[in-house]
């Protein structure tokens, strides 16, 4: 099950006939739980005879069957090529809870570590972990970011990009995220901010963080950093080498 695992790192993973036919029993297995659900079907898949790239919505043969066709090309397609699947999240939290669920634990523990102790049903909703960032003195928790009596607030955006930035910096520092993948994890019910609404709310947050730590005009190095080598954001590791976070 690690291929799923690795699927759930994705905010909202979704499965589709590839992972059908290569991962058959697991997939079946998953089905029969009810920890991946049928979502929806497509209208066309990706025409696999043509050197340019366009789609085929497929049509029916004389015999009923599904069948895809292209100049002369033509072939049977089985319905489960058009069908796309979603994990139900909340059956996916029961049974990682559950004395035998059907995954490593050790390893899902490793590889998303926000998703054990926590309620994976819920993850879309406010963090209400707390988060200290010791080598700043801030503390944030859900919309707020307390630095002694001052304070500053987050959107739900902001939130969602800091408690995902520093879920994954706790797995692994020097791990980037692009700010498609950003978007991707801080959607709301799949629904995405843009890029540039990303990347502005990075500033945003770091404005906020700067104005917390120093009321004069010292610099202080941006608390969610871009590394133009690796293509992507982080929280600066600087700030998280003494960090460390407790349960409310
Ligand atoms: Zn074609």
């Amino acid at each position: 099950m690690d291929w799923f695992i690795t699927r759930l790192k994705h905010a909202h993973p979704t499965l589709d006939y590839r992972d059908l036919s290569s991962h058959t029993s697991d997939f079946k297995q998953l089905l029969d739980l009810q920890i991946i659900k049928y979502s929806k079907e497509i209208e066309a898949v990706p025409c696999e005879w043509c050197d340019d790239e366009h789609e085929i919505a497929p049509s029916r043969n004389g015999k009923g069957e599904m069948v895809l066709s292209c100049f002369g090309n033509q072939r049977v397609l089985d319905p489960n090529e058009l069908k796309i699947w979603t994990v139900n999240s909340g059956i996916l939290a029961e049974n990682i809870d559950s004395k035998n669920p059907v995954f490593d634990k050790k390893l899902l523990g490793q590889m998303i570590p926000s998703i054990l102790g926590s309620n994976y049903a819920v993850k879309d909703s406010v963090s209400e972990e707390i988060i200290e960032i010791r080598s700043l003195g801030i503390i944030i928790c859900g919309g707020q970011m307390t630095k002694g009596n001052k304070q500053a607030s987050l959107n739900s955006t902001d939130q969602k990009l800091v408690y995902f930035l520093y879920y994954r910096a706790l797995n692994n520092a020097d791990e980037c995220f692009t700010l498609a993948r950003l978007a991707e994890a801080t959607a709301v019910k799949g629904k995405q901010r843009t890029e540039d609404y990303i990347s502005n709310r990075i500033v945003e947050v770091n404005k906020k963080i700067k104005n917390l730590v120093i009321s004069g005009k010292s610099s202080v190095p941006n608390f969610i950093k871009r590394e133009p080598g690796k293509r992507g954001y982080h929280l600066n590791p600087k700030y998280l080498l003494v960090g460390n976070s407790h349960k409310k």
